[in-house]
């Protein structure tokens, strides 16, 4: 096994590329160097400064169209004092390599760049162009990374295939076996910005017209709407697949109807767990809410920030018609602050045939099943232009840990990892050839 996986991790973690500001020109600076030692040609792209992409690409027959290995540079902030090890130190610690994007994705990255770097050191003959993309700005939404590039230069990053961040195998989700997960989309967000205006006033004379408790009410009306559950067809395949380990589920496996899930789901108190419930569902989450300065004085203005998710497939405009009637005040202006819809890709496909089948050799007792992301990922710019996209990273990683991204304390075991990049090498091989 090849050690060159976990020296490339530690010293890219230890790059200390937090968004914001981003500072992804140290990263796109250390590939730089490997594709220069290497022999290849490589183009960064800087919308802004610092805030740099990096893309390279080895070409292959024109038989299939190229495949693009994607992942981004930037990681979100690590409040040091919360972390029991040095986010940005990169050191390995009871056989684990840690630090921030030892996860989330710097860990893929690696084992993107170890396939790519294989691949033209062998001088193998590949029947279509391999495009490696490592990016800008995925923590604040993408415009100055992929934003940008499938914006200004959309000639370069046309793709079949694009592989990406989305999922992982999880240990510890089944008690006896692997879940090798493949995320073929993603919800969409809708985040809004309300804003209600009121009458000041001196706290001891109630009025009436306090935003504050109008803005809680009219959230308060959001939030206890009971929001429909609904079976998308990724999670429907999601819990099909389960069902070879959670035999509450075979009713549903027999009869495959939605009702029948969505019975089993309630009956068994799956919504409990919060990320089977986002997955059957469009959630809703208040999370900023700013007014007042004194507890005697009725403030004039207050402001909430509302993150509601999107299942693929919902009308954008219906659930915003449905925003307005539960907030039920129309002294609330509401903006935008990001909405886009749920995207997904097709699974009946070669690609994703492929993918399935080599975790099945290196994992035959694992269950392989696609899966939804909750949270968001580059993938959607691709997606957009009718592009197919993957979130694959093929690391065992403990149910436990996946708390650690965007969380504390993030850390991929040296197994994990080598095996991993093992793994990723057969992938895009076989995919290439
Ligand atoms: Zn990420």
């Amino acid at each position: 096994m090849n050690d060159e996986a976990v020296e490339l991790l530690c010293g890219y973690i230890r790059l200390d590329t937090t968004n914001p500001p981003g500072s992804e020109y140290l990263a796109a600076d250390f590939f730089k160097r490997i594709f220069k030692e290497a022999g290849i040609e490589y183009k960064t792209y800087e919308p802004k400064p610092g805030r740099v992409s990096i893309r390279a690409e080895i070409q292959g027959s024109d038989r299939k169209g190229p495949v693009i290995l994607l992942h981004h540079m930037d990681v979100i902030a690590a409040n040091v004092k919360d972390w029991s090890f040095e986010p940005f130190g990169g050191d390995i610690i009871d056989s684990h390599i840690c630090g921030r994007g030892a996860l989330d994705t710097k860990n893929l990255g690696i084992m993107q760049l170890l396939a790519f770097l294989e691949i033209k050191r062998t001088g193998l003959k590949l029947n279509r162009d391999l495009i490696f993309l490592a990016t800008a700005d995925e923590e604040s939404g993408g415009d100055c990374g992929v934003g940008h590039l499938i914006r200004d230069h959309p000639d370069e990053f046309k793709a079949d295939l694009v592989l990406n961040e989305g999922s992982y195998i999880i240990s510890g989700l089944s008690q006896n076996k692997l879940i090798a997960m493949i995320s073929p989309g993603e919800k969409g967000p809708c985040w809004l910005r309300l804003k209600r205006k009121g009458i000041p006033g001196h706290g001891s004379t109630p009025h009436g017209e306090n935003p504050l408790e109008k803005i809680s009410q009219a959230v308060n009306r959001l939030l206890n709407y009971e929001l429909p559950l609904t079976i998308t067809p990724i999670v429907a395949e999601y819990f099909k697949r389960l069902a070879a380990d959670w035999d509450f589920l075979k009713p549903y496996e027999a009869d495959g109807k939605p009702e029948t899930l969505i019975k089993i789901i309630q009956e068994n108190g799956l919504l409990a767990m919060p990320q089977i419930n986002a997955m059957v569902r469009n959630t809703i989450s208040l999370n900023v809410l700013k007014s007042g300065a004194k507890v005697n004085v009725i403030p004039s203005f207050a402001e909430a920030e509302v993150d509601m998710r999107l299942l693929p497939g919902q009308s954008m405009e219906e659930f915003m018609t449905f925003v307005r009637k539960q907030l039920a005040d129309d002294q609330i202006v509401i903006e935008p602050i990001s909405q886009y819809a749920g995207n997904t890709s097709e699974i009946d496909t070669e690609s994703y045939r492929l993918i399935e089948e080599v975790l099945q050799e290196h994992y035959p007792d694992a269950i392989t099943a696609p899966y939804l992301m909750l949270g968001t990922s580059d993938s959607r710019f691709f997606r957009e232009k009718g592009m197919t996209a993957y979130g694959f990273c093929p690391a065992i990683i403990p149910l436990d840990d996946l708390k650690s991204i965007h969380g504390n304390d993030e850390k991929i075991s040296v197994e994990s990892m080598l095996t991993g990049t093992e793994i990723y090498k057969g992938v895009v091989k076989r995919l290439c050839t």
